[in-house]
């Protein structure tokens, strides 16, 4: 019998949030168990809602989104993103600077693979959204990652940042607001990264789909604002998170700095987005009503709104536990607490993941999964309301109390 395998360029991709544990946690389900999980942020099983104005629209838009648009996407999404840049700033945001996607998720792949060749090096933050990381290796390139620090509020450390860059290094990827850790950068931490880019002449990365879900009066700061027309700058947003519309997969890229030195670069893109057709029509006439509209995230950040309120309760508990520590969340939908080795010696995080999902029925991501260089972390996602998220992190506290890694 023949035996059919995958290809070698899958060799070094790995994409562990989505891995055994889950596959365990869906087995479990379907015996019949009730999962809590705390393992992806994804809104709507929470109960959170899309602004009824996005929902609208995308219906009435209905009949008239049957054809394939514009690859790149259509124009009043586009013209909507580029506003939305251009109010806050950046002026050199056109029309024609602007992808639309189907999520955020297939404009990171898809100009990674426009851009590298085998042997490129991307620097990638540790801990990492790791798809970034996958994105890299998948297109043929070597991920090297730079630290973040736990100790400085996850702040990127620049300097091991600097000592990373060798000759082969094309590009860093900045994730602000950060998943997993929830950090959010300051103006001088985005000073100097670019300063860093336009050293040695590399390409930013900005992941930015948390921009509008940030707490305790944190302002968002765009890299692009910081990098200017001198360093090249894509800059990744959407609306699955702000918006609650995960599954419309609803994302846009935008190109800033030197963009006539990246012509080359720009055709690859554009080839790849011919290639794809076009990304999901009615979903992108979601995009203008969605950024011209009341922002309704407001309500949930806010002081007394539904997320912050739960983000506290997660800290508070998940503080109290003995063994562990989490630094406060400025930004995003996560806290990624340590465990401490003392207390615990794990050797295997996603083993933990297991043991904790078969003991007590709550699935979390473990740490090693965002990259992370040691098995002593992992992240929970804060989505459930009060009550659910009490009785999870009450549980997560149970079963560390008598817990013996394996
Ligand atoms: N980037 C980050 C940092 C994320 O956390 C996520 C999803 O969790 C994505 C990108 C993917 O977003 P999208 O739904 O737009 O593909």
């Amino acid at each position: 019998m023949a035996t059919y395998s995958q290809s070698r360029k899958l060799a070094n991709v790995l994409y562990d949030i989505r891995g055994p544990v889950l596959g365990a946690a869906q087995r479990m389900e379907n015996e019949g168990h009730r999962i809590i999980k705390l393992n992806i942020g994804n809104t709507a099983p929470f109960g959170f809602e899309a602004p009824d104005a996005v929902l609208v629209d995308m219906i009435k838009n209905l009949p008239t989104a049957q054809g394939y648009s514009d690859a790149r996407g259509i124009y009043s999404a586009r013209t909507a993103v580029s506003q939305h840049y251009q109010s806050r700033g950046i002026q050199t945001i056109g029309v024609e600077d602007v992808w639309i996607g189907n999520g955020v998720s297939e404009l990171i792949t898809l100009s990674l693979m426009a851009f590298l060749n085998g042997g490129d090096e991307v620097l990638v933050p540790t801990p990492d959204y790791p798809l970034w990381t996958a994105s890299v290796a998948l297109a043929g390139g070597t991920p090297v990652h730079y630290l973040c620090d736990e100790e400085d509020g996850w702040q990127p450390d620049l300097e091991d940042l600097e000592a990373k860059i060798t000759p082969r290094t094309k590009g860093i990827v900045i994730i602000n607001p950060n998943n997993p850790t929830g950090a959010v950068y300051g103006k001088q931490t985005l000073e100097r990264m670019a300063e860093l880019a336009r050293k040695y002449g590399l390409v930013l990365f900005s992941d930015e789909i948390y921009e509008k879900i940030l707490y305790d009066g944190n302002e968002h700061i765009h890299t692009a604002a910081i990098a200017g027309d001198d360093v090249l700058t894509l800059t990744f947003s959407g609306l699955s998170k702000a918006y609650r519309v995960c599954g419309f997969r609803a994302g846009w890229m935008a190109i800033t700095g030197p963009k006539r030195a990246a012509a080359d670069f720009i055709e690859g893109i554009n080839l790849l987005a011919n290639m794809r057709l076009c990304p999901n029509v009615p979903a992108q006439h979601a995009i203008q009503t969605a950024l011209g509209g009341y922002q309704s995230i407001n309500d949930l950040i806010l002081p007394g709104g539904r997320l912050l309120e739960q983000r506290d309760l997660a800290y508070r508990m998940l503080n109290d536990i003995p063994g562990v520590s989490t630094e406060q969340a400025h930004g995003a939908l996560y806290l990624f607490p340590k465990l401490d080795p003392e207390a615990f010696p794990i050797e295997n995080d996603e083993q933990f993941a297991l043991d904790l999902l078969k003991q007590q029925k709550i699935l979390i991501s473990h740490g090693t999964a965002f990259n992370w260089v040691r098995p002593d972390h992992f992240r929970l996602v804060f989505l459930p309301e009060d009550k659910l998220l009490t009785e999870a992190v009450g549980r997560i506290a149970e079963f560390l109390s008598t817990y013996t890694p394996r």
